[in-house]
């Protein structure tokens, strides 16, 4: 019987060893002056102050296939195009990870410098604002090179485990714009998926997601917004580890309730929403979470949204002399696409990342501001505590509403795609479109 126990005992070792190599690392992304807040049109909001530093974190992940893949998260806003494309030939090219393995989310921060060109036209800057930026953007640049190179620098033998908590601090915000609102309904997803990277030293990696806005604060200082917060917190928790947290598909969820008032902040909230996402992810890793075991099918794959007809050229020049901020900027972007491009496009690049993790997890990785919708429909048709769905990868390249969503219009469903650039909504096809190509690259990464 001792013998039978200490034989397995080993084979476990082997077997754990084999399976996974597993690295970490975080990359320092606060900035050094006062730089342009990203998140929120309007009025330029120069940052005064430093709550707590901003990062970029990255988890890198070797199967026994001899495969490298790569998560990085970001307090940032989200990434541009532009980003993803430079981020993803830099890490192809110094760290041969092909772009399926490389899934780069962003949390949505609202209290982060402006990078590039994301949200282009929520901001007029003067050259030194800019310039400001320009400096900063090339700071992020170097630093997803930095801790994508770390994180496959450390890999060692891991074991991986997943398992979800549950967290309430999402709310459905569309029910608080109003009387009409009111008639919306209140879909939220208030899982914690987890997932614990475990070494021989103990917790090494926390890997959490949430479906929520980071929007409980929005004033001048550097933060990581209730994100933020949790990291901090679990990264105390859990001495040297690295704490990394994903948006899923907060699109249409806010922190609620939040105080924020005008360059005031009340971070006592916010705080309070990240020790209680913490605390979720805690409770959950002090449990007997089910192993993770690899290898990890990547796939990739791009579908087109179809737009809407935009405004007539003759319209937007006869609407344009009584447009001033934001406004003014959008109907100007469409009268130069109409000149460079004949139109404004009626189409959106969306690109779709799956990882089908060991024999029956999957990780479903889109692009954008995804509403709850597709979280909740993904998890019932392919396991709710087998997958795992996040928005905000990739380019931020709009809010991206389900059928339902579209047609009830409102912010994320219609009047939210202007200031993307887009010169309408999205048909009501968007939904399709969007599940059949999960459903393709679902079926290929297998
Ligand atoms: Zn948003």
């Amino acid at each position: 019987m001792k013998h039978a126990f200490i034989f397995l005992l080993m084979l476990h070792a082997t077997f754990a060893s084999a399976a996974w190599q597993a690295g970490v690392a975080k990359a320092d992304i606060t900035p050094t002056e006062s730089v342009p807040l990203a998140g929120y049109g309007g009025k330029t909001r120069m940052s005064q102050r430093v709550e707590h530093a901003i990062w970029l974190k990255a988890l890198a992940l070797k199967d026994d296939s001899g495969a490298t893949s790569v998560l990085v998260t970001a307090d940032l806003v989200g990434l541009s195009d532009k980003m993803v494309a430079i981020i993803a030939k830099a890490a192809l090219e110094n760290h041969g990870i092909p772009r399926e393995r490389l899934i780069l989310n962003a949390s949505h921060n609202h209290s982060c410098p402006v990078t590039a060109d994301v949200l282009w036209l929520y901001y007029e800057f003067t050259p030194e604002e800019a310039a400001v930026k320009d400096r900063y953007t090339a700071m992020v640049y170097s630093k997803y090179e930095e801790v994508i190179g770390a994180a496959i620098a450390n890999l060692e033998p891991a074991e991986l485990a997943f398992d979800q908590g549950l967290a309430g601090v999402a709310v459905n915000r569309r029910r608080s714009r109003g009387p009409e609102s009111r008639a919306f309904g209140g879909q939220v997803d208030q899982d914690v998926p987890v997932i614990a990277v475990k070494t021989g030293k103990g917790i090494k990696g926390i890997v959490f997601g949430y479906s929520c806005h980071t929007t409980a604060l929005g004033g001048l200082s550097i933060n990581g917004d209730y994100a933020g917060f949790a990291q901090l917190e679990l990264e105390k928790t859990f001495p040297g580890s690295v704490a990394m947290f994903v948006q899923n598909c907060g699109g249409d969820a806010n922190p609620l309730p939040r105080i924020r008032g005008k360059d005031v902040e009340a971070t006592e909230l916010a705080s309070m929403y990240g020790k209680i996402l913490a605390e979720a992810v805690r409770q959950t890793i002090s449990t007997q979470m089910p192993p993770l075991n690899g290898p990890i099918h990547a796939a990739m794959g791009e579908t087109e949204l179809m737009l809407q007809p935009g405004i007539p050229l003759e319209e937007l020049k006869q609407r344009l002399p009584n447009l001033t901020g934001m406004p003014k900027r959008e109907f100007e972007h469409f009268i130069h696409q109409y000149a460079t491009l004949g139109s404004p496009p009626d189409r959106v690049k969306y690109p779709i990342q799956v990882w089908r993790i060991g024999a029956d997890f999957t990780f479903i990785a889109l692009t954008g501001e995804t509403v709850v919708d597709y979280s909740l429909k993904f998890k019932a048709t392919y396991g709710w505590n087998t997958t795992w769905v996040c928005g905000y990868n990739n380019d931020l390249t709009s809010y991206v509403p389900s059928l339902r969503v579209r047609k009830e219009g409102s912010y994320e469903g219609a009047t939210g795609m202007f200031e993307y650039g887009h010169r309408a909504p999205y048909t009501e096809a968007v939904e399709e479109l969007i599940t059949a190509k999960v459903e393709e690259l679902v079926k290929q990464a297998k």
